[in-house]
């Protein structure tokens, strides 16, 4: 089989016009970077009727991976077979990954988003424009305190850091403002990528220009000397840092292998944000298509909960069906199979590790939305074993269906297509796991007990002391937005399956004003990851016409 950017570059696109005109958008709609890109001006004109809503999450992520943006693409192009209007809405690639561990992110075999370089590599800027806002209003806090310090900004409370989107581990702690008197106040600082910046999660929120600039002035960048908050707004910069995302806020329109239209944009990081493409891409896509398929990062656990509890006020529609993508490899690694032996049939750990897959469908039917599981079939996986996780699924009463689209493109993901039609169309109420306005106690123990099937959140003392705090600014009733490990439903990456009565530790609490969230820390949760032993990038070239090799 080729590799996937091997069928990428076979495949002849069509021009980025002929996809907008499917869904009805008119050239003066679209504005275009170069032939197969192109940016949606919104908002869009005229009444559009509201399509059915499919979210795509997943069992924890493995080591042996789930193909969970292939399923999600193959389901697009599968629906689209079968005569339903459908638009995807994904988050965009960041650099950082795929340079490192990950190479692209555009699903994979027959089912990708195209064209994959661009996408992967700068696509439309997007990125970039948020690694410069970000850093402007970074160099303008530091150019503050150079400059008289009107705000009595603590330097040792600054907590607005650096980004950049690339996977750099020597940057997590720096020192800046070395050389003297003219080269700013010396005081400690450190890089994130840009996809944990505040401002992605901000962006993706957004409903337009108007609420990015309000909530932008929201942020909270440090503490002045006597202990109290400082935003953007004090600093009056809200207006510059905005303007340097006009264009960055629109989404870009791009298509599958099988030219169907997908919208991507946005990424914030799914542990220390809410993992979910832009509310304004998953709203063009409901306006364009009967049906609008996104996804969320990492597991239900973790994007799957966000997308629900933060996501979905948002988009001001619930899903009206949930996938969930889970492979035989993994639910083996679940049930304590080692990666060298995934191939192997393995009946008994393949059923002692669905038990995750049994979790999660419990946690969206919190939500009052119907399930449906996708078993993405690998090669590797023998007919015995497929039917047994089939049969798992189908004794709780949900609907489950193989889907083969890295192999087969649309044509595999027609019968999940079916099954989600299906689901998407019965009745359903969608219900909040806490009602709004709870504080975060209650919505940690909820998310815990309720999704992560756990017992109690401990919190650390500096996380109680923090909590009296928020509760005296009223900061402690906004959504939680938990950050843990993707690779367990515990707060150990190392606890695999389904644990029971476990306790979830909250180190200290990270209030995201801009964004309307406060994210609570669990373990050691990265925000600049460094690069692997063997980065992506020692295998990626490009030749004298430009054709580039090893981007997977
Ligand atoms: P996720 O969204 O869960 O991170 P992706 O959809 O990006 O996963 O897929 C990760 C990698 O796995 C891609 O390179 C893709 O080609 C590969 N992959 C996905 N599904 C299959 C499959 N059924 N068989 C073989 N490889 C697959």
């Amino acid at each position: 089989m080729s590799t996937d950017i091997e069928i990428s570059q076979a495949t002849p696109l069509e021009p980025i016009e002929k996809i907008a005109g499917k869904v009805g958008l008119t050239p003066d709609q679209i504005e275009p970077y170069g032939h197969t890109k192109a940016k949606i001006t919104l908002p869009l004109k005229g009444t559009h009727q509201a399509g059915k809503l499919i979210l795509v999450t997943s069992i924890n992520p493995t080591p042996a991976g789930e193909g969970k943006s292939t399923v999600l693409i193959g389901l697009g192009d599968g629906l689209n077979r079968l005569g339903h209007k459908t638009v995807l809405a994904l988050r965009e690639p960041s650099l950082g990954p795929v340079m490192g561990l990950k190479g692209g992110a555009t699903g994979g075999g027959h089912a990708q988003v195209v064209p994959m370089e661009d996408i992967n590599l700068h696509f439309t800027g997007d990125m970039h424009a948020l690694t410069e806002a970000h850093d402007t209003l970074a160099a303008l806090i530091d150019n503050h305190i150079q400059q008289g310090n009107a705000l009595h900004l603590d330097p040792r409370q600054i907590v607005w850091k650096r980004v950049l989107d690339i996977n750099d581990r020597a940057l997590r702690q720096t020192v800046i403002g070395l050389g003297g008197r003219t080269s700013g106040v010396p005081r400690q600082d450190g890089f994130d990528i840009t996809v944990a910046s505040e401002l992605m999660a901000v962006l993706c929120l957004s409903e337009d220009l108007t609420d990015l600039k309000r909530r932008v002035n929201r942020i909270l960048i440090g503490y002045n000397t006597d202990k109290e908050p400082v935003t953007v707004g004090d600093l009056k910069v809200g207006g510059a840092i905005t303007l340097l995302l006009k264009d960055a806020i629109k989404p870009n329109l791009v298509q599958t292998l099988e030219h169907n239209p997908a919208i991507i944009h946005g990424g914030p990081f799914a542990n220390i944000a809410h993992g979910c493409n832009s509310v304004l891409a998953t709203q063009t896509a409901l306006q364009l298509g009967d049906y609008a398929v996104t996804e969320a990062g990492f597991g239900a656990d973790l994007g799957g909960e966000k997308f629900m509890d933060i996501n979905v006020p948002a988009v001001g529609q619930a899903p009206d069906a949930v996938v969930i993508v889970a492979t035989v490899r993994a639910l083996k690694y679940n049930g304590g199979v080692k990666r060298a032996d995934l191939e192997t049939e393995n009946l008994a750990a393949l059923q002692k590790g669905s038990a995750n897959l049994i979790r999660h469908i419990h946690s969206m039917q919190q939500y009052g939305i119907p399930a449906v599981v996708a078993i993405n079939r690998f090669t590797s996986d023998t007919d015995a074993e497929v039917a047994l996780l089939t049969k798992i699924v189908q004794d709780l009463g949900v609907a489950v269906a193989t889907t083969t689209e890295w192999a087969d493109g649309g044509a595999g993901a027609e019968e999940l297509a079916r099954q989600v039609v299906t689901a998407a169309n019965q009745p359903s109420t969608f219900k909040p796991l806490v009602p709004a306005g709870s504080d975060l106690m209650t919505q940690m123990t909820a998310i815990t007990q309720k999704i992560y099937g756990g017992a109690k959140v401990e919190l650390s003392g500096k996380a109680q002391r923090q909590l009296k705090k928020f509760h005296e600014r009223g900061w402690d009733t906004l959504p939680v937005c938990m950050a843990k490990t993707q690779y367990s439903l515990t707060d150990d990456a190392k606890q695999l399956g389904a644990p029971k009565d476990f306790t979830i530790h909250v180190r200290e609490f990270s209030p995201r004003l801009g964004a309307g969230f406060v994210v609570a820390l669990t373990g050691n949760v990265l925000t600049m990851p460094g690069l692997p032993k063997h980065p992506a990038a020692l295998d990626m070239d490009i030749a004298a016409d430009g054709t580039i090799t090893g981007l997977f």
